[in-house]
């Protein structure tokens, strides 16, 4: 009998037809929707691969529910969704999809960057509601993003992308990670910083890092508060690692300048989040890697790594 594969997203037929020629394969119907939880845990029982994406929770209960399970591919570089232990257990293995999304998300941080900094879907906003009056001597005014102090927290693949796109805006940038780069320093002149000195000295945070144990909580009402009164802070990494809370508290009281969100703590943002009802929260619906070509080779990386497992081959990319 062949292989089973659940895909939990509706993904697209010319990635997915060479799996279908080989093995079992059962997709969610749906593109933007997710498959009920009830629908995964049925599905789980019967695969031998199960490819995910980064708003599937593969738990403890999916994983003790998939007794053929060999796999968990997941479509993202993150991989907080996964429970890693029991995977490692059980002996599943899991894979994820870095480096082919790495420039378009570097891509758009920078975006978001300038767009918080520059209030650009606020102007937009009040254009298209018929707000535009006349030209204002310091309406829509922002922050300058050339020659201003960039802090990049978590300087990894994506992060040194953003700082060489900062190089370009003649920004000097600090980076925190847990580990120093050498060659970047020596090869861009980025400068490391702990923590709390950078949070101090720079213009605008980009964060960057995974969503950990250690990174949950990281930025909160200690750490906003030793930022500048005139930074902006742009998360484009995972929500949880920013407390909304504290951030909400923040921008309200002008202790830090505005925020530019691609991700929060519980998605969809719900629309009654405090942080919506701000006009210097600029928000994004978690789209850092949507571009065709990025997502089109995100589903590559995916299927080929079922196609490796489910064919003895060791999968590339692999967590555990
Ligand atoms: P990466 O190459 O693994 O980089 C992560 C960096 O974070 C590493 O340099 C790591 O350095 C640092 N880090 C880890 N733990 C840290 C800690 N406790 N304190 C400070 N720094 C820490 O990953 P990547 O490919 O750049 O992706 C980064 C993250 O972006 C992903 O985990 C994902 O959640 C997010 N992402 C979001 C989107 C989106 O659509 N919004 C798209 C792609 C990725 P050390 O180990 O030296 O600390």
């Amino acid at each position: 009998m062949a292989a089973r594969i659940f895909i939990t997203r509706k993904m697209e037929e010319q990635v997915v037809a060479p799996l279908r020629e080989k093995f079992d394969v059962r997709m969610w119907d749906s593109e933007s929707e997710k498959a009920p939880r009830d629908v995964l845990l049925r599905e789980v029982v019967e695969a031998d691969a199960l490819w995910s994406v980064t708003a599937d929770s593969i738990d403890q209960e999916v994983l003790m529910a998939a007794p053929k399970l060999k796999i968990v591919s997941n479509m993202a570089v993150g991989y907080n969704n996964i429970d890693l232990e029991v995977a490692k257990e059980r002996g599943i293995i899991v894979t994820n999809t870095p480096d082919v999304l790495t420039n378009t998300t570097a891509d758009l941080a920078f975006g978001l960057l300038i767009a918080t900094a520059r209030r650009l879907m606020e102007a937009e906003d009040t254009l298209r509601k018929g707000q535009w009056t006349s030209w204002s001597p310091m309406g829509y005014t922002g922050m300058d993003v050339g020659g201003a102090k960039l802090g990049i927290i978590g300087m990894g693949r994506i992060g040194e992308a953003v700082a060489r796109r900062a190089k370009g805006f003649d920004m000097r940038v600090l980076y925190h990670n847990r580990s120093r780069k050498p060659e970047a320093e020596a090869a861009y002149g980025f400068e490391y910083a702990e923590l709390d000195a950078l949070l101090k000295e720079v213009d605008f945070v980009v964060i960057l890092a995974p969503l950990t144990p250690e990174t949950k909580g990281m930025i909160g009402e200690r750490e906003l508060g030793l930022m500048k009164k005139t930074a902006v802070l742009i998360n484009v990494a995972r929500g949880g690692i920013v407390d909304e809370t504290a951030l909400y508290h923040a921008l309200k009281e002008g202790q830090i300048w505005a925020a530019g969100l691609d991700v929060f703590e519980k998605e969809p943002v719900p629309l009654d989040n405090p942080l919506l009802t701000l006009p210097n929260v600029t928000v994004l619906p978690h789209i850092g890697s949507a571009t065709i070509k990025t997502r089109l080779g995100m589903m590559e990386l995916s299927a080929q790594a079922i196609l490796d497992t489910l064919e003895g081959r060791e999968p590339k990319n692999r967590i555990v």
